[in-house]
């Protein structure tokens, strides 16, 4: 297709983003592309805003940023037989090679070769998007277009509260971000015996509690470790699903996990940090779980089982909506931590 568009673009190595004008992107035989009608702001992209350390050795400027997407298909490749223009798709960010040992052993998900888009090469704060046409997720027509914006995002959670089983058991989440709180829904609907969450932020743990969580506490103004075994007669929690990257979060959630509990690890730590491994890990016979991205394709089919059954209501966690041209107001929104999800509009 030709013509211009509009992209929230890092245009420089540096702090903030610029809104520019840039022709719309040319696709390859087996890519589609896509009009954006909403995206999501992620974590990720705050680091790649506030330009730290991961993104400075990470990102290439100039670069459109965002990952979180849906849209219309408005053009497809001339090799592309699975996707038809008009369709409404949502994005699996991560394009892998589909040829490495670990992709032709359905771990995907840990592609020795995998690309973001939004942060390896172009994404979708833009009002058009090209994306290979393996990457696309059909979705209903009449599916909220913010609610199909966040099913990649949704997908972390997904991957996280089901990666091992919960039911019955009690878990506590650190950190109660957008994909913590979805986190929380996901255990819930998996049949969790009782949730207990963490944050600093009080406006994220009223989120916690309307998506389900039983027992909410502020380590800065509670007893975190005190309170969990109190009410759990000294045992602790049967399993620990980690989504804050808060070095003293994992100390306490691996301190309060019973020996032989199972840790679920998604939240990523800024830097690297000391954790006494030999008493918090090793002894205690536990299970830790590394948690990277959705498993291709099967969270995908979780996500859409877990929306359609009415299982899990996303719509608490969207808390702000802005136009594209508005997205230093939506990021300055999402770095308050009085928000959920922040979702921009082209
Ligand atoms: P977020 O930054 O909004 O959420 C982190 C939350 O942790 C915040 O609400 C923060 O207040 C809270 N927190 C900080 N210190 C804490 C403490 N000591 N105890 C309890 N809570 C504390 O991010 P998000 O978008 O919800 O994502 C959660 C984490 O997962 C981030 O670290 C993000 O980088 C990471 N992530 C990983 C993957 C992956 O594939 N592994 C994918 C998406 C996001
Ligand atoms: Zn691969």
């Amino acid at each position: 297709m030709q013509g211009m568009m509009k992209a929230v673009v890092k245009q420089t190595a540096g702090p903030g983003f610029e809104l520019v004008h840039i022709p719309i992107p040319q696709i390859g035989p087996h890519d589609i592309l896509i009009r954006t009608r909403a995206a999501s702001i992620c974590g990720t992209d705050i680091h790649i805003y506030n330009w730290d350390v991961w993104a400075a050795n990470r990102i290439k400027p100039p670069i459109i940023i965002g990952h979180e997407f849906c849209g219309d298909v408005v053009e497809i490749g001339s090799q592309v037989t699975e996707v038809q223009v008009g369709d409404f798709i949502s994005a699996e960010s991560h394009i892998v090679d589909h040829t490495c040992d670990l992709c032709r052993t359905g771990m995907a998900h840990i592609c020795r070769n995998t690309q973001i888009i939004g942060v390896d090469r172009d994404g979708s704060f833009a009002e058009y998007v090209a994306l290979p046409a393996a990457n696309a997720w059909h979705n209903p027509p009449n599916m909220p277009p913010e609610i199909a914006a966040l099913e990649e995002n949704f997908g972390n959670a997904v991957h996280t509260a089901l990666e091992t089983p919960v039911v019955a058991r009690k878990v506590l989440v650190t950190g109660c971000g957008p994909v913590g709180v979805m986190t929380i829904a996901v255990a819930k609907a998996a049949g969790a015996r009782a949730i207990y969450a963490s944050d600093i932020s009080a406006y994220r743990l009223d989120l916690a509690k309307k998506m389900g969580a039983d027992l909410t506490l502020n380590p800065q103004r509670d007893d975190l470790v005190k309170t969990i075994l109190d009410d759990t007669n000294g045992d602790g929690v049967d399993v620990l699903l980690e989504m804050s990257g808060a070095p003293s979060a994992i100390r306490d959630g691996l301190r309060l996990l019973k020996a032989g509990g199972h840790a679920v690890m998604l939240g990523l730590p800024s830097k690297p940090f000391e954790l006494d491994l030999a008493n918090l890990v090793i002894m205690k016979g536990i299970t830790v779980h590394g948690i990277a991205g959705r498993k291709l394709w099967e969270t995908w089919y979780e996500i859409r089982g877990l929306l359609r059954s009415g299982a899990v209501n996303l719509e608490p966690v969207i808390t702000h909506r802005f136009k594209l041209e508005e997205f230093q107001k939506a990021f300055e929104t999402m770095m308050s931590g009085d928000s959920g999800k922040v979702v921009l509009f082209p």
